[in-house]
């Protein structure tokens, strides 16, 4: 087999969701909502799987002409600048293929690539099957004499960020709002970033899947409508999470022209289309979303409304059984501290493993009850470190949050 699979087979994706169906767990792992998209969404995508020849066959291939139009006036609006809907957008399978066609197209051999702990783990991978090298720099909880409550008091120091660029150093990824912790980056966290970034002639992946679920007043920015910076960011988004229709796996990258061209040529050498309905539906989506923008009605506003409450409800079974949860400002997930939890793991063979994945194995197969290690977010130099936190996703029923407080409160 090619190098390139070296060191990227182990998949933290692909052992806990495994286990979970296995042990038929209450599943807090996986990040997507066990609830159905808005009625208007599935009308959309209904009307186009019954409509004529079109909508059954390949549309064009850098995405579908109603999605890029609609993309581009959208995201005009937000960021500020013209987007040119056949040159500075790119529509592809998921926000997993645009991600990796940001690095093949842009990370060249033994390139660096500055990646802030946690992170959503395929950024690793991705990398260095590019041939480049991932260099890591933390956020760290900032302790001033009491517990960390807030996703927004993990920061990243300017210093310590600095110290990692070298004249090898291609690209900076950044992702707010964070998978895993739920940090939203504040605008100047974003402009020191936007900083060195012009600085250091880098470029930005900016991964903003989450980008609508904000809770408590914060504010999501985009990284590209700072100045000077539309030209050297790849906005990276998804239908799947802005819809609540992860199943559809339709993303997308935004860009300008001059550098979307060559992830255009990635993606026209290996998936090629995308399909086609599940494209026009998300065009009506961002039609509508566009016209109720600001609104009541808007499901941007909706969804995050209805996910702030079940954010209390984790936050609050989490506490009533003595785990701290960290207060996530956006995202679909809450972690929390579990090295308090009393327990036997009685698994002598895995020792050497980060505490939280022996942790999080134990609870789906002795307490049905599935969630994520958060190391597997963290460079293996750092996840011992950051070895005893485990991810709980609430974006679920409320009856799937009542069963999982349910198994909390045996155990604990
Ligand atoms: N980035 C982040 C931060 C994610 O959490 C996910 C998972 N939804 C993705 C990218 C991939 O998204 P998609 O399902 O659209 O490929
Ligand atoms: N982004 C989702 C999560 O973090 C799904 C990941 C996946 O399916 N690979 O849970």
């Amino acid at each position: 087999h090619a190098r390139r699979t070296h060191g990227v087979d182990k998949n933290v994706w692909v052992e806990f969701i495994q286990l979970a169906a296995d042990y038929k767990a209450v599943n807090l792992g996986q990040g997507f909502p066990d609830f159905s998209p808005p009625p208007f969404i599935q009308e959309a995508f209904c009307k186009a799987v019954s409509g004529g020849p079109p909508m059954h066959q390949y549309t064009r291939a850098f995405g579908h002409p109603p999605l890029v139009k609609s993309l581009a006036k959208f995201f005009s609006r937000i960021v500020g600048h013209e987007i040119d809907p056949l040159e500075d957008v790119l529509v592809t399978v998921g926000a997993y293929e645009a991600l990796f066609c940001a690095f093949q197209a842009l990370v060249d051999e033994d390139d660096e690539v500055i990646i802030i702990e946690p992170f959503f783990d395929c950024y690793q991978s991705m990398v260095t099957m590019a041939g480049g090298k991932a260099v890591y720099v933390p956020l760290r909880p900032k302790v001033e004499g009491g517990a960390v409550l807030s996703s927004g008091d993990w920061v990243l120091s300017a210093e310590e960020l600095t110290s990692k660029i070298t004249p090898r150093t291609k690209a900076i990824v950044i992702n707010t709002p964070n998978n895993p912790l739920g940090k939203v980056y504040k605008t100047e966290e974003l402009q020191m970033i936007a900083d060195l970034c012009i600085k250091h002639d880098m470029l930005c992946i900016s991964d903003e899947v989450y980008e609508w679920l904000t809770y408590d007043g914060a504010k999501h920015v985009k990284i590209a409508s700072l100045p000077g910076m539309w030209e050297r960011t790849i906005t990276v988004g998804s239908a799947g999470k802005t819809f609540s229709a992860t199943g559809w796996k339709v993303g997308w990258a935004i860009s300008s022209g001059h550098v979307l061209k060559h992830m255009k040529t990635i993606h026209q050498n290996t998936v090629y289309h995308c399909a086609t309905a599940a494209q026009e539906a998300v065009a009506h989506g961002f039609e509508r979303e566009y016209e109720l923008f600001g609104t009541p009605e808007s499901y941007f506003q909706q969804l995050p409304a209805l996910m702030h409450h079940r954010r209390k409800k984790l936050a609050s079974c989490l506490e009533s059984v003595g785990l701290q949860p960290i207060m996530p400002e956006g995202g679909y997930f809450m972690i929390t501290d579990v090295s308090s939890v009393k327990v036997d793991l009685n698994d002598q063979s895995t020792k050497d493993e980060p505490y939280d994945f022996r942790f999080a194995r134990w609870l789906i197969k002795e307490k049905g009850l599935a969630t994520i290690p958060v190391s597997a977010f963290y460079s293996p130099d750092h996840s011992k470190e950051f070895g005893k936190y485990i991810r709980f996703c609430f974006v679920k029923e409320d009856s799937t949050l009542d069963a999982a407080e349910d198994i909390l409160r045996k155990f604990s």
